[in-house]
């Protein structure tokens, strides 16, 4: 199919595909819901701070962003699930599912992509990496929204792989959708400015306060808690960090913080940068002989 046939297709299926409305309803009610008790707690008056205000119309800026972005993802995974089909790749088939309870199969989906996208979290944190996910830890004020402040690589990366795995997986399209659905209401959950820990259940369901550490700009804190739901993840690789309520400050020192064009650009231009400090030192190691410095 061509570009614009893929992008006619995508806009058809924006329209039609009755998941995307319930998700653009349920996400935004979360939000509204959030807003309300936020109102209600302080007493109605919405006293935020000029910073919160910034962080907030930041991350609905970069929701637009990613939507604009949204034919890239689209045309990126038709590709690769076309591929995929073209080579042969033995999947399960979507008959291994029929007559397990959807109460069962979606939390299940979403504990499936949860290993995987662990991984991709675990990655993002690799010095290369880190310039594009960066822009998600450069939110000075944790809030609902921040959890819209991803990258359009990021998000590249985790729709693709999403999608990838739990085809191959056999998973039904609608359980696909409503894992997304449970997915991204549980990533705005966690970046909720309250300190919950879950008590007893803190190590079944990831709370605000866990992923709270993950942004702390603390090294001790650096890479850990990478996993979005199932702190498992985090437990069995060695990562959970949780010493108690987290009073840390949040952001990245070097990023912007609430400048969403900058933000957008920051991968490239730090990537030119370390490329140009690459080749400086290369030079440096020819014309001295050395060995090369660590840049670790
Ligand atoms: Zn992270
Ligand atoms: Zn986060």
């Amino acid at each position: 199919m061509d570009f614009a046939g893929r992008i006619y297709e995508l806009l058809a299926f924006l329209v039609t595909e009755r998941i995307y409305r319930v998700s653009f309803a349920v996400t935004l009610g979360f939000a509204l819901a959030v807003l309300v008790v936020d109102l209600h707690r302080r007493e109605y008056r919405l006293n935020w701070p000029l910073r919160l205000v910034k962080s907030v119309a930041a991350n609905i800026g970069f929701w637009w962003v990613n939507l604009l972005f949204a034919p890239i993802v689209f045309l990126t995974s038709g590709y690769i699930k076309e591929g995929y089909a073209a080579l042969g790749i033995p999947s399960i088939d979507e008959s291994v599912w029929l007559g397990v309870p959807w109460w069962i199969l979606i939390p299940f989906a979403a504990l499936c992509y949860d290993f995987a996208d662990y991984w991709n979290h675990r990655i993002l944190h690799h010095r290369w990496l880190w310039p594009i996910h960066a822009i998600h830890h450069s939110d000075p004020d944790l809030n609902v929204l921040t959890s819209y402040r991803i990258h359009f690589l990021e998000l590249l990366v985790m729709t693709t792989s999403y999608i990838l795995l739990l085809s191959w997986l056999g998973f039904p399209t609608d359980v696909m959708g409503y894992g997304a659905i449970l997915l991204t209401l549980h990533n705005m959950y966690v970046h909720m400015n309250v300190d919950w820990s879950h008590g007893p259940f803190r190590y079944v369901l990831a709370s605000p306060r866990m992923h709270q550490w993950h942004h702390a700009d603390l090294p001790e804190a650096y890479g850990k808690n990478l996993a979005n739901v199932f702190p498992v993840f985090d437990l069995l690789f060695g990562t959970y960090y949780v010493p108690g309520p987290c009073k840390e400050q949040f952001g990245v020192k070097d990023a912007p913080q609430n400048d969403v064009v900058k933000l957008v650009l920051y991968p490239f231009a730090e990537w030119g940068r370390n490329a140009a400090a690459m080749t400086r030192s290369v030079k440096f190691d020819k014309d001295s002989e050395r060995k090369l410095p660590e840049t670790e």
